[in-house]
C-alpha cells in the first residue's frame, strides 16, 4: 500500500465493517483535509514524536503522517481497527507504531522519544480521566509539550472556563493551574459519522515549564473535587471534612469561608492547597 492508493476513509469503514460502536464512543472523522487541519493545530511535527489515543480506522492518523510527524503512537482499544491501520502503515514505513488494547492501561513511555506530543479525537468515555492523568504527575514538566485534543464542546467549555461562570470547575483549575488552554476549532455533529447529539471542539493545551502557582497536585485535585462536589454550599462547609481547622486555612488563602467554589480563582485554590499540605 503506497501513500497514494490509500482507500478513503469511507471505503476503509465499508470494506473492514467498521459499524461504530456507542460503547467505545465511535464518532468517526471522514473528511481528510478537517483531520489535516486538525493535525496542524497540534503544530509542526517534524521533530516530535505523538501519542494518538483511538486512531479508529485512521483519519487523524494520516493527517498527522502527512503534515510531517516523525513518529506515531496510536492505542486503539477496537481490533476491528487494526487491518485499516496496517495499510497506513505500509504507506509510511516505520513512522507508525500501533498498540491494541485500553489507552487506561498501556504506559506509552515505553514506546515514545520525547519530545513528546498528544493528539486524539478523544473516545468521550474515558477523555476527561486521560486529561487528568495528563494534568496531574506529580512532577512537573511532563513528558508531553502539548495535548491537541476532541472533546464534547461542553468539556471544551469547562477546560477554559473563567472563575465566576457555570462551566468553571476542577477541570478549569487542573488544566489553567499547569498549562496555556484554548478552544481552537468548533466543528458540528454532521462532521462525524455517525454525527454525535452534541457539538464538538479541539483544545489545544501547551505545558507550562512550571506551574503558574506551587501547590501539589493530589491535594490539589483533591481540594478542588470535594468543592465542586458541593458548589452552592459554602466553602467553610463543603470543605470542612479536610480539616478541623479550614476556615483558618480558607483565610489564610485569601478566601472567605463563605465564598462559594465558583468565585476562588486558580491561585487561591493553589494557596489553599499548600496551607493543608503544610498540616
Ligand atoms: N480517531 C478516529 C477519528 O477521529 O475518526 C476515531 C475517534 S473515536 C471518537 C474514538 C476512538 O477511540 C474509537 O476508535 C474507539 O474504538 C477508541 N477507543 C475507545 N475506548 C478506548 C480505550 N479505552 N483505549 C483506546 N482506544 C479507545
Amino acid at each position: 500500500m503506497t501513500i497514494d492508493s490509500l482507500p478513503t476513509l469511507k471505503q476503509v469503514i465499508d470494506s473492514h465493517g467498521l459499524a461504530a460502536r456507542k460503547s467505545l464512543g465511535q464518532n468517526f472523522l471522514l473528511d481528510l483535509n478537517l483531520t489535516a487541519k486538525i493535525a496542524r493545530l497540534s503544530g509542526r511535527n517534524e521533530d516530535h514524536d505523538i501519542l494518538e489515543i483511538g486512531p479508529g480506522p485512521g483519519g487523524l492518523t494520516r493527517g498527522l503522517l502527512a503534515e510531517g510527524a516523525r513518529h506515531i503512537l496510536a492505542i486503539e482499544k477496537d481490533d476491528r481497527c487494526l487491518p485499516a491501520l496496517a495499510d497506513i502503515q505500509a504507506a509510511y514505513p516505520d513512522r507508525l507504531t500501533v498498540l491494541c488494547g485500553d489507552a487506561l492501561d498501556i504506559n506509552p513511555l515505553d514506546h515514545l522519544t520525547p519530545p513528546i506530543r498528544v493528539a486524539a479525537n478523544l473516545p468521550y468515555n474515558i477523555g476527561t480521566e486521560l486529561l487528568v492523568r495528563w494534568l496531574t504527575p506529580q512532577d512537573w514538566p511532563p513528558y508531553w509539550d502539548s495535548l491537541t485534543l476532541m472533546f464534547q464542546r461542553e468539556v471544551a467549555q469547562r477546560i477554559t472556563a473563567a472563575p465566576g461562570s457555570k462551566a468553571y470547575g476542577r477541570l478549569a483549575i487542573l488544566c489553567q493551574w499547569r498549562t496555556d488552554a484554548q478552544i481552537v476549532m468548533n466543528l458540528p455533529p454532521e462532521a462525524f459519522s455517525p454525527p454525535p447529539k452534541v457539538s464538538s471542539a479541539v483544545v489545544h493545551l501547551t505545558a507550562l515549564a512550571e506551574p503558574r502557582f506551587p501547590a501539589d497536585a493530589n491535594m490539589l485535585q483533591h481540594i478542588t473535587a470535594t468543592a465542586f462536589n458541593q458548589r452552592r454550599k459554602m466553602l467553610r462547609s463543603s470543605l470542612k471534612g479536610l480539616s478541623p481547622d479550614i476556615e483558618d486555612h480558607l483565610i489564610a488563602a485569601n478566601i472567605k469561608p463563605t465564598d462559594r467554589a465558583e468565585q476562588i480563582d486558580v491561585e487561591r485554590f493553589c494557596a489553599l492547597a499548600r496551607s493543608l499540605k503544610a498540616t
